[in-house]
Parts: structure tokens; C-alpha cells; sequence
């Protein structure tokens, strides 16, 4: 395999990398889980848009530069070297579009895109339930037949930034007399502001009010707002699903980024005949960039035509446990500094050390418990024999 660049994706890294130098706040934006940094980050989105960085694979008519795959990796490494804010677009960006692109009408792109690339709608996804977490088909929340479309009624729980997102998609009950209970979903997008919905914060350790449940009652939504067939829900949300857990959500730059920053925090501060606390900054060295090069090796059968699959719950498992072994070790390092609030003047790196690894620690949880996906990996990818459940 040529791991090399063509001059022509290393001009595009270079352009990258020079827009964000001369764009990236110089101080780091309030936490996107509060109302202020929300507001924020939603302004960064814009100035991304403006710059036409925010969502670099998508065709030039909805605001992207159709650029590929390979191209999409290379700007994620230089935006997180560049540690540039956290996205709050990302549902939108990385879940609801790849399954627009797959599964929407031309109509639904070119109404929904646009306004998601330049942050003017942000999205929360409305999946999870009290009782469907990690079975999710036993979702109960159900989308009932009227006069030009829906009317949903039901409980969502678990929604990351609902509390301050503008519109959700997520998967409702349309005919419960179907055999299975993957059978009969129908997968749509709604307004949170719309006549029967009741967002509530959901309280988290940190304090910040973004997470949130949501209760539905009789909220209409259109026609044109399903995404694929009615009934056909389960298989539009797979695709969503294999992009959460593989490659959009969590690029490598991310973590090759912070293993970098790790390795000039262990040099600044550590005491070398610590050979283990050593070990293990190299371990997140390796580790990184073993997800690196795998992903490149993703990028390159994708661009030939595969699809994530089930090997999006083995890079799920690698990337959530790698960013928890990380951050672990950057706290160690730091000893009891490094418990220092983002607030606190004396914080390390302004507390992004420990504000990462308690977000690290939900990593093995969202987009899919690494229990599922250590199940998903058995079955479908070593071919072994069904556990029990
Ligand atoms: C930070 C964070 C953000 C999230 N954001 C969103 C969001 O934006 N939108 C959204 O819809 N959801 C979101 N979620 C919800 C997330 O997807 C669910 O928490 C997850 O799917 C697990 O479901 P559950 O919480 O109901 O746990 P459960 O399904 O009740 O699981 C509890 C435990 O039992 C284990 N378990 C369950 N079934 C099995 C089995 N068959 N075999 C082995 N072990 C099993 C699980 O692995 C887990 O350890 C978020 C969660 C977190 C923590």
C-alpha cells in the first residue's frame, strides 16, 4: 500500500491548516453543554461554513467541497492539532446526513443540508428510550397516521445537546401489528420547538444542562419529513449506526492529537526512571496511531465501494477504549493538579485533561455499549456462535 500524499491532498492539508491557524480562537470556547458555549460553538459552526470547512466531503451545492474521504481524514488531523472547538453539529454532520445521502429524497437535501452545514439547524438524536438502550428495538415511542403525516407520542431519553438543538430524528412505532419488533419502525426528523414536545435537562455530574429527555405528545410531523419508507425505520437507522460507531464520529486526528500532547506532557513533566507511567504514554503513541493507519486502510475499502459493517463496532471498542487509557494516563502525570476544574486558574491545560477523561468514561456507553459490540464482533465477524441473551 502507497502511504504517501499526492501533491495535490497535500496542498488541500496545507490550505487546512492555514485556515485554521488564522481562524481557531485563541482562547478555547465555554463548554458546549451550557447555554453560553452552546451559543458559541453554534457561531463557530457558521465561521466554518463560511470557510467551507465544515462539512468537507459533502457536494459543493449543499456547502461542502466534495473533497474525498482520505481528504476529510487529513483535515480532521490538522483540526485537532490546530485544537480547534468540539463540533456541535456532529449528529447532524455525522449521523443524520451519511443517511440522508442514503436514504433521503433530493427535496429533503437540499432543504436539510444547507442549514446543518452552516449551524443554523442543529440536530439531537432522539434514539434511545427508557426501555430501548441497548435493544433498541424494543422502542416503544410510536409514530400514529394523520390527515399529511405523523403524529409521534412517546418518551426519548439520553439525547446529547437536546436541551439546546433546534430539531431530532429518531426511530417511532408506525405499525405495531409487524411480526418482528425491527419490523414496522419508520425513521423521521422533528422540530423540538414543535406543539407537544417538553425537553427536559437531564442532571449530569458536571453540572451542564445539555442532555436531556424528551416527551412527545401528538407532535405532527409532515410528510416530507420521513426518511425512507414508512415501516423500513431499522434499516435505514443501521446505517446511521455503522457510521456512529466507525469512522465519522470519532476520527483518528482526534486521538493522534492528544496522544501527541500526552507524549509533551510526559516530557515536560514526568520523572524518566518512571518507566511504567513511560510504558503506558507509549502504549497511547502506538495505539493511536495503530487507529490511524487502520483507519486509512477503512477509508481505502470504502472509497472502493465496502461499507462499514460490522467492523465499525471493532474500531467502536478500540477508539472508546483508547481514549479512556489516555487521558488516564495524562491524570496520572498530572497527579492532583490535574483534578483541577476547567475554572480553576491553576488548571493544567485548562482542564482538558480531566474534562476529557469524564467524558472518555461514557465512551464504552454511547453509540453503543462495547458489550453489544464485543457480541457483534463475535457473531458477525468471527463467525462464533450466538451468546445468550
Ligand atoms: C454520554 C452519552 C450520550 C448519549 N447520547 C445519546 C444521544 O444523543 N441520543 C440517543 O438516542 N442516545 C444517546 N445515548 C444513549 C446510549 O446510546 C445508551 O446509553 C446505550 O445504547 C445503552 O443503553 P442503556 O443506557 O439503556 O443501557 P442498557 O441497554 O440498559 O444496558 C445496561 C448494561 O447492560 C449491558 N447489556 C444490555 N444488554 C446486553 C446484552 N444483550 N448482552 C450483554 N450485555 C448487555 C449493557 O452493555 C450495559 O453495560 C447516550 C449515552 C451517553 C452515556
Amino acid at each position: 500500500m502507497d502511504l504517501g500524499l499526492t501533491a495535490a491532498d497535500a496542498e488541500f492539508r496545507r490550505e487546512a491548516r492555514d485556515w485554521l491557524a488564522a481562524h481557531v480562537p485563541a482562547e478555547p470556547l465555554p463548554s458546549l453543554e451550557t447555554a453560553e458555549g452552546f451559543a458559541a460553538h453554534r457561531e463557530w459552526e457558521r465561521e466554518l461554513y463560511t470557510g467551507r470547512w465544515s462539512a468537507v466531503t459533502w457536494p459543493e451545492a449543499y456547502g461542502g467541497r466534495g473533497a474525498s474521504l482520505l481528504r476529510w481524514l487529513l483535515f480532521e488531523e490538522e483540526y485537532y492539532a490546530a485544537r480547534a472547538p468540539g463540533r456541535v453539529s456532529q449528529n447532524g454532520v455525522s449521523l443524520l446526513a451519511p443517511t440522508l445521502f442514503e436514504h433521503g429524497t433530493q427535496e429533503q437535501l437540499a432543504r436539510v443540508l444547507p442549514a446543518m452545514a452552516s449551524g443554523a439547524t442543529i440536530w439531537a438524536q432522539a434514539w434511545s428510550e427508557p426501555g430501548a438502550g441497548s435493544d433498541l428495538a424494543a422502542l416503544r415511542s410510536s409514530a400514529v397516521r394523520t390527515d399529511g403525516g405523523w403524529l409521534l407520542r412517546g418518551h426519548k431519553t439520553w439525547s446529547s445537546r437536546a436541551a439546546f438543538a433546534d430539531r431530532a430524528f429518531g426511530l417511532f412505532r408506525s405499525h405495531p401489528g409487524a411480526d418482528r419488533p425491527h419490523n414496522g419502525l419508520t425513521y423521521l426528523m422533528f422540530d423540538l420547538a414543535a406543539p407537544g414536545v417538553t425537553v427536559r435537562p437531564i442532571g449530569r455530574l458536571d453540572g451542564k444542562p445539555a442532555f436531556a429527555e424528551l416527551f412527545l405528545e401528538d407532535v405532527f410531523v409532515p410528510d416530507a419529513d420521513v426518511i425512507g419508507e414508512p415501516g423500513q425505520g431499522w434499516r435505514v437507522a443501521m446505517s446511521t449506526a455503522g457510521n456512529e460507531r466507525g469512522l465519522t464520529l470519532r476520527s483518528p486526528g482526534r486521538f493522534t492529537a492528544a496522544a501527541g500532547r500526552l507524549a509533551a506532557l510526559w516530557r515536560a513533566t514526568a520523572d524518566p526512571a518512571d518507566t511504567a507511567l513511560r510504558d503506558r504514554v507509549a502504549d497511547a503513541l502506538i495505539g493511536a496511531r495503530a487507529y490511524q493507519l487502520a483507519a486509512y486502510a477503512g477509508v481505502a475499502r470504502l472509497t472502493e465501494g465496502g461499507t462499514p459493517g460490522a467492523a465499525a463496532s471493532l474500531t467502536k471498542v478500540f477508539w472508546s477504549e483508547l481514549d479512556i487509557a489516555l487521558h488516564e494516563t495524562a491524570l496520572d502525570l498530572l497527579g492532583p493538579r490535574g483534578e483541577l476544574a476547567a475554572t480553576a486558574t491553576e488548571a493544567p491545560d485548562h482542564g482538558s485533561w480531566a474534562d476529557g477523561w469524564i467524558f472518555a468514561l461514557a465512551g464504552p456507553v454511547y453509540a453503543g455499549t462495547n458489550e453489544i459490540q464485543r457480541d457483534i464482533i463475535a457473531e458477525r465477524l468471527l463467525g462464533l456462535p450466538k451468546g445468550r441473551r
